[in-house]
């Protein structure tokens, strides 16, 4: 086997390297210069970290977050991995002895924040003259360049990495570079005719929703009972809205906090820090929030508001969906956001820079407003051809019904043709509908297709424009103040009489109660075991409060799934688990193999990993059954009397599943305990619980014995954490 693909798989624990990352690799292992573009969540790290293991000498790592720096390096220690960070958050004596490891050479990596290579004028460098450094890793490499949108002054000491270190091969990684920034980033590294690798931008497990801004609170609780173990964040415009938004979802029961620029830096390091532990599900949180953000297992990314640009929203909802899993990305949309931001866009005194804040925000408004796939918007918005129909944002989603609209369009088009090309929508739009206002004039009124549009409301009217413009029908001019044009196809349709046929959206799919996840995927691969699942993400838990790391520094969510679902109830079969590098087998398999084979034993389960055929990169589809739609479905059979059993049965899910489901509405106070359990039982699980700071329904069922099932103590324990929010909140 190869060697790096040996490491990948020793280390790391993962099959196969992802696109793009293998060459990376390879390209650094041969010491050649290397330039990496990825998208968030796409696989950087891995670029040069494999080549550090195998490169003789210590890789050198710059990287501006210090926070991220700590996780980076306490996920390399948990798989095995000799690697250590400096920076100005540590005292002397710590600095002292990172600096013994490394001239002792006993490290594969160190990370080193950007002020420790201005500090006392670059000394730093220097001092690695005299230490075997195998490569050098500059991580959001754009920081280098005035260019990019995060222009950091220390990165400016890298100029002269190269003259001082010729042999010594760089690697520059970064999620956001256009096409000025890549050319200074390669010149200001003086990369020597480096490999450029640019990967695609699509991040295919995240769905996109855009939906009408109304009843917004409502619609966001519903959907966070309906993914009631899912965590994610929330985006609002203002530093007051954030904190309205935290305290309602508080009221509804939601385990939220807010975060935002005008809290003292210690609240927020421990929101954040919060967050990530999974302490708090979800993050109610300006764009403020985010930018040292590395929790992988964020489902949700939810826009409250309109955010200002394209940029900023694929950026903000790229956070989501790190691990590969689905996740979803939902923008609540409105007009009066629209005007809001158009407000904040005019900078006085600055024409230039407001034109071009006004167009990104027009770029934004057709995103939300267009009828097309969403996905394939976004990729061309930044220069990737897709072919749209990617079956994963509401629009493919969606039912469509065939619309004839020649009667419209030639009115429409008409008007255009008989007012000359001359004017935009606006005016259009009134002159069609017989407006009496001073723009139309008396010329105007005196011409025949006057009033012709007041059939319709102005609503309707521009969304037709909208359908003509996005057909071919009708363009608009790229000027100052856009003008409407006829095209080819609009004077056919004027004097050829062609029909124009466009589709008009039945239904438009949503991301709060969409059941169409499930028919979505075939139904023949095997259950997650969601109960199993929730164990092992209290052992995880339990793990990393004990190291003090994030869990999914410990294992990622897509790791938890494929055991849940695949059982393996040896050390031998985990190694087909993605995640479970050699390292990480022997320090956790005993403690998770055990889990796992206790709950096989008590519902009468066997391993699945044969089923398993080779080790996936992405996490088993099943992991949908965490998808929306499936939690309503079991809630309605159940609200319309069906026993436990019947509905496992209508739905064709094991018991466990459906229990779990109905499990997760005791915890939100849907369902009373009563409806499902002897309510007798319920006063001593909760006595046992209130005494263990981490609920685990192994230890609960230890000490009451046969005559309670997990199930009963799973609900007890769930209205005991609903009991315990209300106590919060009053
Ligand atoms: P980036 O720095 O590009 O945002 P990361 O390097 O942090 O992305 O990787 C994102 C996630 O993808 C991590 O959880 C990482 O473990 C996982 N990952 C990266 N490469 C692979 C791979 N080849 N197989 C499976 N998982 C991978
Ligand atoms: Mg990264
Ligand atoms: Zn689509």
């Amino acid at each position: 086997m190869e060697k790096s693909h040996e490491i990948l798989q020793q280390y790391f624990g993962y099959e196969s390297f992802r696109l793009n990352q293998a060459t990376a690799v390879e390209n650094v292992i041969a010491k050649k210069d290397t330039f990496v573009l990825m998208p968030t969540g796409g696989g950087k790290s891995l670029c040069y970290q494999v080549p550090a293991l195998i490169l003789e000498g210590t890789a050198i790592v710059i990287s501006p977050l210090i926070a991220l720096m700590k996780d980076q390096v306490d996920a390399l220690r948990a798989n095995g991995i000799s690697a250590a960070f400096l920076n100005s958050s540590m005292n002397p004596v710590e600095q002292n002895e990172t600096f013994h490891q490394l001239k002792e050479g006993k490290l594969k990596l160190l990370y080193v924040a950007p002020e420790k290579l201005s500090a006392d004028n670059g000394s730093f460098l220097n001092l690695l003259k005299n230490i075997h450094i195998s490569l050098f890793a500059v991580d959001e490499a754009h920081c280098v360049s005035h260019w990019g949108h995060d222009f950091r002054p220390d990165y400016l000491f890298l100029n002269g990495l190269k003259r001082q270190f010729p042999t010594v091969p760089i690697i520059a990684l970064t999620a956001s570079a256009d096409e000025i920034t890549r050319k200074d980033i390669i010149k200001q590294l003086d990369l020597q005719n480096p490999t450029v690798l640019i990967s695609s931008f699509d991040r295919a497990n995240i769905k996109y929703f855009v939906q009408p801004k109304q009843s917004v609170l409502h619609h966001i609780v519903q959907y966070l009972n309906e993914h009631p173990n899912d965590s994610g964040i929330i985006y609002c415009l203002s530093r007051k809205g954030t904190e309205d938004m935290a305290n309602n979802l508080k009221e509804n029961g939601v385990n939220a906090a807010f975060y935002h620029a005008g809290i003292s830096s210690t609240e927020r390091a421990k929101v954040q820090d919060d967050f990530i532990k999974d302490k708090i599900r979800v993050m109610v949180a300006t764009i403020a929030f985010g930018m040292g953000i590395d929790k992988s297992n964020v489902r949700f990314v939810i826009h409250a508001d309109l955010p200002k640009n394209i940029e900023s929203y694929y950026q903000e909802t790229g956070r989501a969906g790190r691990d590969g899993l689905p996740s979803e990305a939902i923008l609540f949309y409105s007009n009066a956001d629209v005007m809001k931001l158009k407000k904040f866009a005019m900078i006085e005194g600055n024409e230039e820079q407001s034109t071009l804040m006004l167009k990104k925000l027009q770029h934004m408004t057709d995103f939300a407003e267009m009828q097309k796939c969403r996905r394939q918007y976004l990729m061309e918005y930044f220069g990737e051809s897709h072919p749209g129909n990617c079956n994963s944002c509401d629009y493919c989603l969606s039912d469509f019904e065939n619309w004839d609209a020649t009667i419209d369009a030639q009115k429409l088009l008409s008007a255009v043709f008989r007012l000359k090309e001359r004017y935009g929508k606006n005016l259009i739009i009134d002159f069609l509908r017989g407006s009496k206002g001073a723009k139309i004039t008396d010329y105007m009124r005196s011409l025949p297709t006057y009033g012709i549009g007041n059939n319709a409301d102005k609503t309707y009217w521009h969304h037709l424009i909208k359908q003509l413009i996005i057909n071919d029908f009708l363009r608009e001019s790229n000027e100052e103040f856009s003008v409407l044009k006829l095209t080819d196809a609009s004077k056919e349709v004027l004097f050829n009489k062609k029909k124009v046929h466009l589709q008009k959206v039945k239904e438009l799919a949503k991301a709060v109660t969409v059941e169409e996840i499930e028919t979505s995927y075939p139904n023949n691969e095997i259950d997650a075991n969601l109960e199993l699942f929730d164990e092992l993400r209290v052992l995880r838990r339990q793990q990393a409060e004990q190291e003090n790391v994030p869990p999914y520094v410990i294992f990622s969510d897509a790791t938890l799934m494929e055991l849940a679902t695949y059982l393996p109830v040896t050390k031998e079969e985990l190694n087909q688990i993605s995640g479970f590098g050699a390292f990480k087998i022997e320090k956790y398999g005993e403690t998770f193999v055990n889990v796992i084979s206790n709950y096989c034993n008590q519902n009468n389960l066997s391993s699945k990993i044969s089923e398993k055929a080779p080790k996936k990169q992405s996490a088993p589809k099943k992991a949908n059954q965490h998808e929306s739609g499936t939690y309503t479905t079991t809630f309605q059979l159940f609200k319309e009397g069906n026993s436990v059993e019947d509905i496992a049965k209508i739905r064709n899910l094991s018991v466990n599943t459906i229990q779990n489901h109905l499990v997760n509405f005791v915890e939100v106070g849907t369902i009373k305990p009563s409806e499902l359990i002897d309510i007798n039982k319920i006063d001593p699980v909760i006595a046992i619980a209130k005494t263990q700071t981490i609920q685990s329904l192994k230890a609960i069922k230890e000490e009451l014995g046969e005559e309670y099932s997990y199930f009963e103590i799973n609900i007890a324990v769930a209205f005991y954490k609903w009991q315990q929010k209300e106590n919060s909140r009053n």
